[in-house]
């Protein structure tokens, strides 16, 4: 998507792949003002790591803590987070809804994108936050931290507006949430089984899985199940890209150029 879009906007430069290894991340990062790199994307397992390395953190990055965007400028490195902003045009973009008008629940919120999307609900100020992961330390880690922002009650509720709660409990949360997202691994391969089972989940819940992987991934499969609407996580991958150019180059993202660049690889 990004060299259609480079192409569409006339701009001199090309966008690939570089397999990077964990410890050599520093390394490949100092490298990338000499060789005249504009900026680059970061996946799994760079994110968290890269926060150490960088010479400027956007704030909102820094909370999320990861990062998945830099930008090269006079020589130093800054470090931005496009997958939580990504998230809220997404959920738009697939359900006509705000992200901030909805309770939320957020599976594997104890990896890097499930914190991401954490931190973004909280800036949204969202009506309710419900995060689960498999190790539930860290998701009872992340809701002690963002409890400052879900401190005071937006509408007058039975239930508090953010819990951590065991994976185990996630069918009794159901009633409570609106939206699912799954910011878990699960459902990357063709193996794996759905995270929830269709047996569990309702006809009045959103659920948006942000595997971009399958078109219909086995959560997916499990709304259906259930009679609830459901998106993959192409939309998130859209988004995040188009904001990233954005920060790259200083201009509006062509982003149906970027679609069905997207679309046609997908
Ligand atoms: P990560 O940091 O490695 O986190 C993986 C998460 O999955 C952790 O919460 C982990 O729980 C959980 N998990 C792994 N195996 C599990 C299992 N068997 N059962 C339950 N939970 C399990 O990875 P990440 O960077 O956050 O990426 C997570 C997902 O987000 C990936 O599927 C990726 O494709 C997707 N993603 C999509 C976009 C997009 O643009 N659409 C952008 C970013 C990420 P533990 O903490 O217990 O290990």
């Amino acid at each position: 998507m990004h060299n259609a879009a480079l192409e569409h906007c006339g701009i001199e430069a090309r966008y690939g792949r570089i397999h990077i290894r964990l410890e050599e991340l520093g390394e490949a990062l100092r490298l990338l003002p000499e060789q005249n790199f504009i900026g680059v994307n970061l996946t799994i397992p760079h994110k968290p790591a890269a926060l150490a390395l960088m010479d400027k953190i956007d704030e909102h990055a820094r909370r999320m803590g990861a990062i998945n965007t830099v930008v090269v400028e006079d020589g130093k490195l800054i470090g931005f987070n496009t997958d939580g902003p990504g998230i809220v045009r997404a959920i738009r973009e697939s359900f006509s809804v705000d992200l901030r008008d909805l309770r939320v629940l957020i599976l594997g919120a104890g990896g890097g994108a499930g914190r991401a999307i954490a931190v973004q609900c909280a800036l949204e100020n969202c009506e309710r936050l419900v995060l689960t992961n498999r190790t539930f330390a860290k998701a009872q880690s992340l809701a002690d931290e963002l409890a400052v922002w879900f401190a005071s009650p937006r509408v007058a509720a039975p239930v508090k507006r953010l819990r951590a709660i065991p994976w185990e409990s996630i069918a009794s949360e159901i009633p409570h949430v609106d939206l699912i997202i799954n910011a878990t691994s699960v459902g990357m391969k063709r193996m794996d089984s759905s995270p929830v089972a269709g047996a569990h989940l309702a006809p009045h819940l959103l659920v948006y899985d942000t595997i971009y992987t399958a078109e219909r991934t086995k959560l997916m499969l499990a709304a259906d199940e259930a009679g609830a609407r459901s998106a993959n996580g192409l939309s998130m991958l859209l988004h995040q890209g188009a904001l990233a150019f954005e920060i790259w180059f200083n201009r509006e993202a062509p982003l149906e150029v970027m679609r069905s660049a997207l679309v046609s690889r997908a």
